[in-house]
């Protein structure tokens, strides 16, 4: 599909909020497994929103990355993210422990530890990544030869000021990670038409039920 094809999809076919760039997937039962890789820019609120999937829907698995990136206030280890030093990610990323890293917003490493995803893809749990716009691309570019299917969705905020305004407003960050942030965020908000399907982040319970919808699609599950 071109840019332009997409652009109209994502125009024309907004029902509930959800914005289709591709036609229905189904169809795929010769394939190993299935995930939902879920990418964002900064602050459009991700965190938030799998928070609310999950309080409805607690049979859904998120996948838990490893980070080099200090603890937020409030974020435990094993649970938002596994706090590492970078030694110890670069040599778990050199044994294969990883199905992708990045370095994000220049500054810490973030990776996907692979075991636990193909252990619930091999229960058909329904999996999400919440990963950003690199390892989007390198998950797609390992997937076939994986036998894995996977949905990419894009969460995009109603516009970019009110972007900025969540991320001043959370308060955070420090001046400095809040302008690499903005960066990283303008770049992957160039890049949603990479992905299968957007949805805007216009009200959080509104996200969550779009993107259980898309689940519920995925792993014929009931709505
Ligand atoms: P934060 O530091 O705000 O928690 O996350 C920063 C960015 O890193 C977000 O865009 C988030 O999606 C991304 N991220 C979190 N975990 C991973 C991961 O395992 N792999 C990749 N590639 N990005 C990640």
């Amino acid at each position: 599909m071109t840019e332009t094809e997409d652009v109209h999809a994502r125009e024309t076919d907004s029902s509930n909020g959800v914005e289709a760039g591709r036609e229905s997937r189904n169809g795929h039962g010769n394939r190993n497994g299935r995930l939902i890789v879920l990418t964002g820019p900064t602050a459009v609120g991700k965190g938030t929103v799998e928070a609310e999937l999950r309080a409805h829907h607690p049979e859904v698995w998120v996948s838990v990355s490893a980070t080099t990136r200090a603890p937020r206030p409030g974020e435990v280890n094993g649970r938002n993210y596994w706090f590492m030093s970078e030694g110890d990610f670069l040599s778990k990323e050199a044994n294969g422990w990883f199905l992708e890293t990045a370095i994000v917003h220049n500054m810490a490493h973030y990776g996907t530890p692979l075991q636990p995803v193909l252990d619930h893809i091999a229960q058909n749990t329904p999996t999400i990544l919440e990963i950003d716009l690199q390892g989007a691309r390198r998950v797609k570019s390992k997937a076939a030869g994986m036998g894995l299917d996977v949905v990419y969705v894009f969460i995009a905020p109603p516009s970019y000021d009110e972007l900025v305004r969540r991320l001043v407003g959370r308060g955070t960050e420090n001046e400095e990670q809040r302008k690499k942030r903005l960066e990283t965020a303008k770049l992957e908000l160039a890049s949603e038409g990479e992905f299968d399907v957007t949805i805007v982040n216009n009200s959080i319970e509104q996200c969550a039920e779009d993107l259980w919808a898309i689940i519920a699609k995925e792993y014929g599950l009931e709505r």
